[in-house]
């Protein structure tokens, strides 16, 4: 194992890591055990000089070399209870996390930002098309990974580009023609996204409001009252996960602390001390239910962290 030849490296260039810390405190849904490494650059040269590291001394454990794992605001993830074998990077910093004017109503957003502060940022500067994204608890780099949004607009519609980093630690800006977005996926899982640049509209009247129009529309239909991750489910082409869940009798289904929510059947709520595996066994009985009445495989829009 490399893995203390490792940790000192790490020490000697001063990158701060951490170990065998727990991540409940890191997800929305506040479910999941602990990571074995866990980074928080200060900065891209802190951020390259670690995934250089990681490449030349890849730390490995039983099932080989270990994973690393790009963490936002831990809002779309189910951690498993036992922890993770992985190098989890958490891009945490003021640095990432900064938002700045470009020309042209345009905004430089960091990948750490969460999606609550692009939002104060724009309404200040009177910059309109992020709206529909209220209440939405992710960071930019989690929006555009998971290409997060609600039925008709997504966040791909106001990209112009993302600056991403390659696991060898080579940066490069990509055009959003470059990209491919679909629902709720990208093909950008093979880079740590850094920041980038929203084209937005200029709109000195309505931003207020359609931000409390989002937001009230969000809290009339979702269910808040517990942590969750959202909603579990992609929806099927023309369906909707939720209406089939509900179909299937499935609201309000329990196991121990984790439920099947009464108001939205495609959220899973954590109602205390839920675990991953009651949320895994909520999730299997889903599957088989609506498999059955209706035909249909739900794939999970969550990750799963194991
Ligand atoms: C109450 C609630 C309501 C929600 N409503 C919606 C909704 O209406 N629409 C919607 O689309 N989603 C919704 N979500 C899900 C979630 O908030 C979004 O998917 C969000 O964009 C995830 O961002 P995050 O920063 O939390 O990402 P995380 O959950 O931390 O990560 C999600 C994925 O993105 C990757 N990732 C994160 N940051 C980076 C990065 N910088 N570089 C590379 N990979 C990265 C992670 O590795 C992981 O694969 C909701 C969640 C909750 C809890």
């Amino acid at each position: 194992m490399l893995v203390g030849l490792v940790t000192n490296w790490w020490k000697d260039l001063k990158i701060k890591i951490r170990f065998d810390v727990p991540l409940d405190k890191y997800t929305t849904f506040k479910i999941g055990g602990p990571a074995k490494y866990f980074l928080e650059p200060k900065n891209t040269e802190e951020l390259i000089r670690a995934v250089k590291l990681l490449k030349r001394y890849p730390p490995r454990a039983k099932g080989g070399k270990l994973p690393i794992l790009i963490l936002g605001s831990g809002s779309n993830i189910l951690v498993m209870d036992k922890g993770i074998e992985a190098v989890v990077i958490h891009l945490n910093s003021a640095y990432f996390k900064k938002i700045s004017l470009k020309k042209g109503q345009r905004l430089q957003v960091g990948s750490g930002a969460r999606l609550s502060r692009i939002l104060s940022f724009s309404r200040r500067h009177n910059l309109s098309g992020l709206e529909f994204l209220a209440g939405i608890p992710g960071t930019l780099g989690g929006a555009i990974m998971m290409n997060a949004g609600i039925p008709d607009k997504t966040i791909a519609d106001r990209i112009e580009n993302v600056t991403v980093m390659d696991y060898n630690g080579r940066i490069k800006t990509l055009a959003k023609k470059e990209i491919k977005f679909t629902y709720r996926s990208s093909n950008l899982s093979k880079y740590i996204i850094l920041s980038a640049t929203l084209k937005l509209s200029k709109d000195k009247n309505s931003v207020k409001e359609k931000i409390k129009y989002y937001l009230k529309k969000r809290y009339l239909t979702q269910d808040l009252m517990y942590p969750s991750a959202g909603c579990i489910f992609k929806n099927p082409p023309g369906e909707s996960a939720g209406r089939l869940i509900d179909l299937c009798g499935l609201k309000g289904k329990r196991i121990h602390d984790a439920c099947i929510s009464k108001r939205h059947a495609n959220f899973i709520l954590n109602l205390g001390k839920a675990r991953a595996k009651d949320v895994l066994r909520l999730i299997r009985l889903v599957k088989k239910k609506v498999k059955k009445k209706f035909h249909i495989n739900l794939e999970p829009e969550i990750k799963i962290w194991k």
